[in-house]
């Protein structure tokens, strides 16, 4: 029987419900549950694929290409999998169904109503992913807050859920703010109203999650106990942290993992979390520290580049590193003006994935940087076609190279539209998604990293490298270190005689975990401590 757990936010957006319940995924899989995760997207929006990345955060892909919310990469990360196009949707994509279903006569006649058609639609798709995945658990975190007039159907659906498969085996844990003034006085009637909101519309939280900056207190917990009618015991607090990945052990140690099992009669005992333990203490101390400068559209303060970050952390903890991110708006550097004080003190530069034209001079300008100074370089996407851009524009002799996406009229396409894309209208999911093979050449960084001769890894993009250039890039010393199996479209560039230069057409962030940092990553970190050692050491030669 599987058992359904219900995540829900109250008071204010971005509580950390993600995390929150990626981190009770973990706890459940520590204990030898299989776990399946959801999360619920209240918006009209089909996808989150043509979202704005600075509005929303990243578009997150899974291997088999659907453009998922940030949150999809939260849980691949703590619980360890790879989930798929089930694992985010929509009310967009609900109605779209419905819809749909009407348009086909499906409903023979009926009036098509937001119950019990949208409610229904909502249900058969979280009862889904517990069928196909066969899970003992799945959990669904409902996106926004308790109140939005957007999230009704999807309350009104998950209450329903209770019924058919019967209280014992639900659970609702809702995640909400403790408020503290700077007085140190905390307050919870907001917390008390969103649960109350909660009940109006049938929903009895099991368990209540506090998001607070201080420890909460004996009084505020047996307030909201008896007003809320939820048990002392069930009342857990979630520490504001800059640590995200010590949540799940904090979770732990306030028996939230036993509370869960308990209520949902899934008793067994927990084991020690003894890699995720060491993970976060080799995190939490560092034997080195450098600095990386991420030079990108969307910068400081949003999430855009969420999974990058985490992976340049992961690549750090494999090298016992803490690594610094400066923040460098591309459309800042200009060449002529400032770009020695932009990295003044940086030890490699990562650019990012994006978009559109805007930015793009700055990035090109930071390749040859990283090239022209032998400062380590990581190219993904964009970032790569940055690279390639550079490399033919200044060591191929090719002036003006472009990619068409900013230039149609470049005199040398070497980044183009793939064929495919040619004909293609839609924005929305039609770009090369999800995961393809790639075949490394021997003796390179691509495969010193990787160690193998073939790999997987996610793509998102439209554009790619022109193979009309691929013979004349190659004279001029740029090496395709990896390829499609049939090597029609090239997947990673390198510069050879450089301490390391790497771009990747693909998006090697979506597969970095915290407990199997991805491999580029890995070497990446790798080279921005060799590249600052070797300037320590000259700058105390000078
Ligand atoms: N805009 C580029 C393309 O579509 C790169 C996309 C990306 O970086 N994800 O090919």
């Amino acid at each position: 029987m599987t058992k359904y757990i219900f995540v829900t936010g109250g008071v204010i957006s971005g509580i950390g419900k993600g995390i929150t319940t990626a981190s009770l995924g973990r706890l459940l899989i520590n204990r030898g549950f299989r776990v399946n995760v959801v999360k619920i997207d209240p918006y009209l929006n089909v996808d989150a694929g043509v979202m704005n990345p600075f509005q929303h955060g990243e578009v997150f892909v899974t291997h088999d290409g659907a453009e998922t919310d940030l949150d999809v990469g939260n849980y691949e990360r703590f619980l360890g999998v790879d989930l798929n196009q089930q694992s985010n949707f929509t009310t967009g994509s609900v109605y779209h169904e419905v819809i749909t279903k009407e348009r086909r006569g499906d409903y023979l006649g009926q009036t098509v109503q937001l119950i019990p058609h949208v409610t229904d639609e909502i249900k058969q798709r979280i009862y889904q992913i517990g069928r196909d995945s066969a899970v003992d658990v799945v959990i669904t975190e409902i996106g926004g807050t308790v109140g939005d007039f957007e999230m009704f159907p999807f309350i009104e659906a998950i209450r329903q859920i209770a019924v058919e498969v019967g209280r014992e085996n639900t659970l609702f844990l809702h995640v909400s703010l403790i408020y503290t003034f700077p007085n140190g006085e905390s307050k919870s009637k907001p917390t008390q109203h969103s649960i109350r909101k909660l009940q109006e519309l049938g929903i009895q939280p099991d368990l209540l999650l506090c998001r607070t900056s201080h420890t909460i207190d004996e009084s505020i917990r047996r307030k909201i106990s008896l007003l809320c009618g939820i048990s002392e015991a069930s009342i857990l607090e979630s520490m504001d942290t800059n640590c995200v990945d010590e949540i799940p052990l904090n979770f732990e140690v306030q028996g939230m993992g036993h509370l869960v099992s308990k209520k949902l009669g899934l008793m067994r005992r927990a084991t020690l979390d003894a890699e995720w333990i060491a993970m976060v203490e080799k995190l939490k101390n560092p034997k080195h520290s450098a600095k990386i400068a991420i030079v990108g559209k969307y910068t400081t303060g949003s999430d855009a580049y969420i999974s990058v970050v985490e992976a340049i952390k992961h690549g750090g903890v494999a090298n016992e590193a803490q690594i610094e991110i400066e923040w460098i708006e591309a459309e800042m550097l200009t060449e002529h003006d400032n770009i020695d004080e932009f990295f003044e003190g940086i030890d490699g530069i990562l650019v990012p994935g994006g978009f559109g034209y805007r930015g793009i001079e700055g990035m090109i300008t930071a390749a040859k940087f990283a090239r022209e100074t032998r400062i380590p370089y990581f190219g993904l996407c964009l970032g790569m076609q940055c690279l390639v851009i550079e490399f033919a524009r200044n060591a191929a002799n090719m002036q003006n190279a472009n990619s068409t996406e900013v230039d149609e009229k470049t005199p040398y396409p070497v980044i183009d539209l793939m064929f495919e894309q040619r004909s293609i209208a839609d924005k929305g999911a039609t770009m090369r998604l999800g995961h393809y093979p790639c075949v490394l050449k021997e003796n390179t960084k691509s495969y010193d990293a990787y160690q193998q001769p073939i790999i997987l890894e996610r793509h998102r993009h439209r554009y790619e490298l022109n193979n009309d250039f691929r013979p004349q890039l190659e004279d001029a010393g740029l090496c395709f270190s990896g390829v499609s199996p049939d090597e029609s479209l090239v997947e990673i560039a390198e510069v050879p005689n450089h301490p390391w230069m790497v771009g990747s057409q693909f998006h090697p962030e979506f597969q970095s975990k915290p407990l199997a940092p991805h491999p580029l990553f890995k070497d990446f970190i790798a080279a921005v401590l060799a590249y600052q050692q070797e300037h320590n050491e000259l700058g105390e030669e000078a």
